[in-house]
């Protein structure tokens, strides 16, 4: 069965709203450690892990062997009516870990479902359905979530059952506050809030809910401290903040374990998804005891945290702090921004490198302005695959690349990926 054939009866089978990367889509049939095989033989450094989500890498043997040893029990799947230990143990181990006080946790499939489950309990807590979201955010493909998207390409419906108000993103590039200097735009941000609060709401929100790093928005992210800034405001009438820590958590950040702790603030609630599975489907919230409890009827999920995905997650956890991946993206994170930083110098189609620790993005615009060009950001995406190094692709343009590599990644292998990457890049640059 050649690629083509694949590719064919994907098109006639599966919705074409279901985007696949690349002018030739790319089968992977194998992979370790930060590498992937295609199904021609041909091998890529992967600097996106399935989204953010492959976080340990492919094939690690300690995750692999706790998923086959609850195989070997015969119970793949119980349900959450019955008592479930490694669910548990990943809750215990989670919540302590969320440094949110006194924390429950709801385990889902989905970053969707973890979202539309805190919206629920916000909603209800609050007892109003007015939310605060973030332009150019992206929460997830449910009416709910879709509803607190801020990015139109991945709006697909105007149905929406929250009453949504947009904060400014703190996009460096273009937007309101994009020209001011970091400590400008928190007060600019801020005072962006009170005047929303005053004049969109009736005062009663239920929550602001922001991710430290918007991922799909091209990891734009605000000066460090707005969330807490933020917070201040919130807390005069009682609103809740979600940090939404799908593609932000578990240290890929480098200098946090969370994304909000950049922000001298602990949040009411946060999600979870992607890397804590390692490709397994596990997501989930935590929140204050008090707003987690505010289900006044049952509700559960069935799959959500079931024995298999919550072994892998509990491996997943347990070699993220044995090994410090905080800390080995945090330093191989550094190596990377400077060489980015550096090979980008010279070429007027980069607008901006940035993000932090293992989350970094390019940003391509027309030479000598801040129009975004989502043409060279293609063409370099390919320029990269065929040089041997996958990316991701974002920005409410399309016009930025995005890299959010395992966080094992090794200091050789940032360099490996970083020649490829500026290779395409003065390619690109010299057409
Ligand atoms: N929140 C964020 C920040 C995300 O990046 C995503 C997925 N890209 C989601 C929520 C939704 O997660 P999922 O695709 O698992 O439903």
């Amino acid at each position: 069965m050649t690629t083509d054939d694949l590719l064919a009866r994907h098109r006639a089978v599966l919705p074409s709203w279901m985007p696949l990367y690349y002018e030739e889509p790319i089968e992977l049939v194998s992979g370790s450690g930060r590498r992937v095989t295609d199904s021609t033989g041909r091998s890529y450094l992967d600097f996106f892990g399935g989204v953010l989500t492959n976080m340990i890498g492919y094939d690690i043997a300690e995750i692999r062997d706790a998923v086959a040893r609850q195989l070997g029990t015969g119970v793949v799947h119980s349900s959450t009516l019955y008592l479930i230990r490694h669910q548990v143990e990943l809750a215990e181990k989670i919540a302590r870990l969320s440094g949110i006080p006194d924390a429950r946790v709801f385990f889902t499939n989905s970053g969707t479902e973890a979202n539309e489950a805190a919206l629920l309990v916000a909603t209800n807590y609050r007892r109003s359905h007015q939310i605060l979201a973030v332009r150019n955010s992206y929460h997830g493909r449910s009416y709910a979530t879709m509803g607190i998207t801020g990015h139109r390409s991945w709006s697909a419906s105007s149905l929406n059952p929250l009453q949504v108000s947009w904060l400014h993103s703190s996009d460096r590039m273009r937007g309101l506050l994009a020209r001011l200097d970091p400590e400008e735009q928190v007060d600019a941000a801020v005072d962006d809030l009170r005047e929303v609060l005053a004049t969109q709401t009736s005062g009663d929100v239920a929550c602001l809910i922001a991710e430290p790093i918007q991922g799909v928005g091209g990891f734009v992210h605000p000066p460090d401290g707005l969330l807490g800034a933020y917070k201040k405001v919130l807390d005069e009438s009682g609103i809740l903040l979600i940090s939404d820590e799908v593609q932000t958590g578990w240290g890929r950040t480098g200098e946090h374990f969370w994304g909000y702790q950049a922000h001298d603030v602990v949040p009411d609630l946060l999600t979870f998804a992607k890397g804590i599975g390692n490709g397994f489907a596990l997501a989930g919230v935590v929140g204050r005891a008090p707003v987690l409890e505010e289900v006044k009827a049952i509700s559960f999920s069935t799959f959500g945290g079931n024995p298999i995905a919550t072994a892998a997650g509990n491996a997943v956890l347990d070699y993220l702090l044995d090994h410090d991946l905080q800390g080995n993206a945090h330093r191989v994170g550094a190596i990377l921004r400077q060489g980015l930083d550096e090979a980008v110098r010279q070429h007027d189609i980069v607008g901006e490198v940035r993000g932090k620790g293992l989350m970094l993005a390019v940003e391509f615009v027309r030479p000598g302005s801040r129009e975004p060009d989502p043409a060279n950001a293609v063409r370099v995406f390919e320029e990269c695959r065929r040089g041997g190094l996958l990316v991701g692709k974002g920005g409410l343009y399309g016009n930025v690349l995005r890299m959010g590599p395992p966080l094992t990644l090794t200091e050789s292998e940032a360099r490996e990926g970083l020649d490829i990457l500026s290779a395409a890049i003065a390619t690109v640059a010299a057409r």
